[in-house]
């Protein structure tokens, strides 16, 4: 559909949603309530919604462990001694992978981390780091503390690639040419997926190419992108990501992460880590015997026995994500959004409230839209919240939307532009 199509009607976005192939898989899902009634839910890129399945998949496990208790481990069909596999196809599904160059385990910020044992090895004379400025705090706090936890200081080591000034989002060939210019000096390139402030979507393709042309690791950090965009972690050479699965992967509060480790690195013996019992060679992991024997593929970065409850809401979710597949789940994600752009440009128009920051190529943005505000600050969004739209506000000056294409719809998106519409009248 071309986004000419689209109109600004009531009938045209029920009518969207009767011809679309996912439109059941909404009522699979909780909807939050704002005085009483069902939100506007465009915060899936924060905390996803809970999938209704979700409490069955953990009772069966409460039932497993009060039934069998320590058996539960070894015996019957879901012992959890094996747990690690059962993710792993739809894992490697949403994020372009081998089974075995993905696992889920602990969470992003722990993984964060411990790739970066593995895949930040300065030296003296190469030693920096490329990201993006204005990261993730986590990730800007992460990547301070390993380059002082190696004796380097953050100014000189981290190169930060922003936008032009005038500009919001940071261009692929300014990302591209900082590689090559420090490649003498450069360790890792280390950065988001896709933006979280601005909603901007780096090509990721492109960026592990010129890595890949210089010599350099290159991991990306795919909170963001997990669930979202179309990834081919192992085709472009990506040498490591992790992601959390809360929030476009639905699978509850502060759950599980994921990490994806190239297949390149699979039996790499000069790779360090830090390891634990969970990452050793499974068939022996029980002889309980010194000399650490990482098993194959990402499961030798495992460090715990997992948290079984926890797996259960991620597998619930997954399910759904292996039942819809991320090709159509994209599908309508590039016209929900297009929807929501295509009316925020109509509604607020020359208006001077609100700009769209998140680029308007579909292969540059994922299902969220980022606004930033002009006019009116944060009251804004407390106008939008109000009326039951739930988004986020991020400080100093933005209103992320995202239209998750799993649960929402396109009169949601609809129902949100005569909010805007009215809310625009006060602060214009
Ligand atoms: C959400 C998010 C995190 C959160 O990290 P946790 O360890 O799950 O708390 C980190 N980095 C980015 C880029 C994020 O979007």
């Amino acid at each position: 559909m071309s986004t000419t199509a689209y109109q600004f009607s009531e009938s045209f976005a029920r009518a969207m949603d009767a011809q679309d192939p996912l439109r059941n898989y909404r009522s699979n899902f909780h909807f939050p309530k704002i005085e009483g009634q069902e939100a506007i839910y465009f915060c899936g890129n924060s905390l996803g919604l809970q999938p209704k399945p979700t409490e069955a998949y953990i009772q069966r496990e409460l039932q497993n462990w009060a039934e069998k208790a320590v058996d539960g481990h070894f015996y019957g069909e879901d012992a959890w001694y094996h747990i690690r596999k059962k993710s792993k196809p739809a894992l490697a599904q949403i994020v372009g992978a081998h089974e075995h160059e993905v696992v889920a385990m602990n969470n992003l910020s722990t993984n964060l981390h411990l790739l970066m044992v593995s895949f930040y090895r300065p030296t003296a004379g190469k030693f920096k780091i490329i990201t993006e400025s204005g990261a993730f705090p986590s990730d800007m706090y992460m990547l301070e503390t390993q380059v002082r936890f190696h004796g380097f200081e953050p100014d000189q080591a981290i190169i930060e690639i922003g936008p032009r000034p005038g500009e919001y989002t940071i261009r692929t060939e300014d990302i591209i040419e900082a590689i090559h210019s420090h490649q003498d000096q450069l360790a890792l390139v280390m950065m988001a997926g896709l933006q979280y402030y601005t909603g901007q979507v780096f090509d990721m393709k492109a960026i592990s190419q010129a890595c890949q042309q210089v010599g350099v690791p290159v991991g990306f950090d795919l909170a963001h992108a997990a669930g979202n965009v179309p990834l081919q972690l192992h085709n472009w050479g990506v040498d490591f990501a992790t992601w959390c699965s809360y929030k476009y992967l639905n699978s509850g509060p502060g759950n599980v992460s994921g990490v994806f480790v190239h297949e390149r690195h699979a039996e790499n013996p000069t790779l360090p880590r830090f390891a634990g019992w969970w990452g050793h060679d499974e068939a022996e992991r029980f002889k309980m015997e010194k000399g650490f024997k990482p098993m194959f593929g990402a499961d030798g970065w495992q460090l715990a026995n997992s948290n079984v409850l926890a797996l259960a809401a991620h597998q619930a979710s997954l399910d759904i994500f292996q039942e819809v597949g991320m090709t159509k789940l994209r599908k309508k994600s590039e016209l929900l959004t297009g929807y929501l752009e295509f009316l925020i440009r109509e509604i607020s128009g020359t208006s001077g409230v609100l700009e769209i920051i998140t680029p308007t190529n579909v292969h540059e943005r994922g299902c969220q839209l980022s606004l930033l505000i002009h006019k009116g600050g944060k009251a804004v969004f407390d106008e939008f919240y109000k009326n039951g739209v739930v988004g986020d506000w991020r400080n100093p000056n933005v209103i992320r939307l995202a239209p998750t294409p799993l649960y929402n719809n396109f009169l949601d998106v609809y129902l949100f532009a005569k909010i805007l519409e009215q809310s625009l009248q006060k602060f214009a």
